[in-house]
């Protein structure tokens, strides 16, 4: 029995395929629609009648030219929004955890109809680099021993206080978005059973996270020990306000649901960073949101995909 497994709360879950394309028919836009919400600086849309007007008035082709460059601005912001994560960043060698030795198989399976050539229509992951860490992170490692089995299955499963292993796409996708280098600093809220954690040292080997349940913790900080992860630096606290000392961040990744992004993470990102973080209540769909700081500090956001995360919870957290 797995009784968090079907749980409509505490459970980790992309809406993916058929099922996320029925359910953005049956939300309401705000929720649907990629939109910027978070102090996204769009203008406001060009009014029909201000452009008749302003002709009227005898302002003419000049006018005409220009509205016609700000609907080409448009356009091409429109098109940057649907581009893909480019395929960037080659994986860092570094030795492979001595569970990786085992079900190869499973997790090339897992790779390729779950998360390189998704069945069901979900954008494909593309980086080499990412499909390389999910093919060589050993996931049945992170899971609690009596579920090993379902490890590499297309969900994702209980670890115990409640809370889950996120479903190995949404891993995946959300580590791509980061666009990590070998020297990025990346900070993780939620470490869970560590897994997310191992994935990321795949690309760089500056990899903080913080999870607030102390059994957790310990428990992640041991697996990730044991499968020779030792570039992870653990912390048991309360997320929310960040890991000042470690940063500032190249990219932040929140694996649990937060209603706002908390301002010190935010404080806590370099001009040019990226974090990604569900947004939402806990018993509701999320908005799985890509968040970027702009050179001069600008905050951009777009909607990735509907995502359903445990929830961000506060204040149980020890120092260290
Ligand atoms: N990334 C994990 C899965 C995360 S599940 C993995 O790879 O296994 C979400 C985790 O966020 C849970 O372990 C939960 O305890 C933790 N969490 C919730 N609120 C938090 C907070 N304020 N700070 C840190 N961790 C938090």
């Amino acid at each position: 029995m797995q009784p968090a497994r079907n749980a409509w709360i505490g459970c980790i879950n992309a809406i993916a395929g058929p099922a996320w394309i029925f359910l953005l028919a049956a939300l309401p836009q705000s929720l649907a629609m990629p939109q910027t919400p978070f102090g996204g600086d769009g203008e406001p849309p060009i009014r029909e009648s201000t452009a008749r007007e302003s002709r009227e008035r005898g302002d003419g082709e000049k006018e005409d030219a220009k509205e016609k460059e700000k609907e080409k601005e448009k356009e091409k912001e429109k098109e940057k929004e649907k581009e893909p994560p480019p395929p960037a960043t080659k994986a860092r060698p570094r030795p492979a955890p001595p569970g990786s030795s085992e079900l190869v198989d499973e997790r090339k399976r897992m790779v390729e109809t779950q998360i390189a050539h998704p069945w069901d229509g979900r954008t494909a992951v593309m980086s080499e680099a990412v499909l390389d860490a999910m093919r060589t992170v050993p996931r049945h490692e992170f899971t609690p021993d009596d579920i090993r089995k379902e490890a590499y299955e297309d969900s994702p499963l209980p670890i115990g206080q409640g809370q889950t292993i996120s479903q190995p796409y949404i891993v995946a996708m959300m580590t791509e978005h980061l666009r990590l280098t070998p020297e990025s600093r990346v900070l993780e809220i939620g470490t869970g059973s560590g897994y997310q954690a191992a994935v990321l040292a795949h690309l760089t080997p500056h990899v903080y996270t913080v999870e607030i349940i102390g059994v957790l913790a310990e428990r992640a900080k041991k697996t990730l020990q044991a499968q020779g992860y030792k570039e992870v630096e653990c912390l048991n606290a309360d997320g929310y306000d960040g890991w000042k000392e470690k940063g500032p961040f190249d990219a932040i990744i929140v694996t649990c649901a937060a209603g706002h992004l908390p301002p010190p993470l935010w404080e806590q990102l370099k001009p040019g960073g990226r974090i990604v973080i569900p947004i939402g209540g806990p018993s509701e769909v999320q908005r799985l949101v890509l968040m970027t700081k702009t050179p001069t500090g600008k905050r951009e956001s777009r909607t990735l995909t509907l995502v359903r995360f445990v929830p961000l919870t506060r204040g149980r957290g020890e120092t260290k």
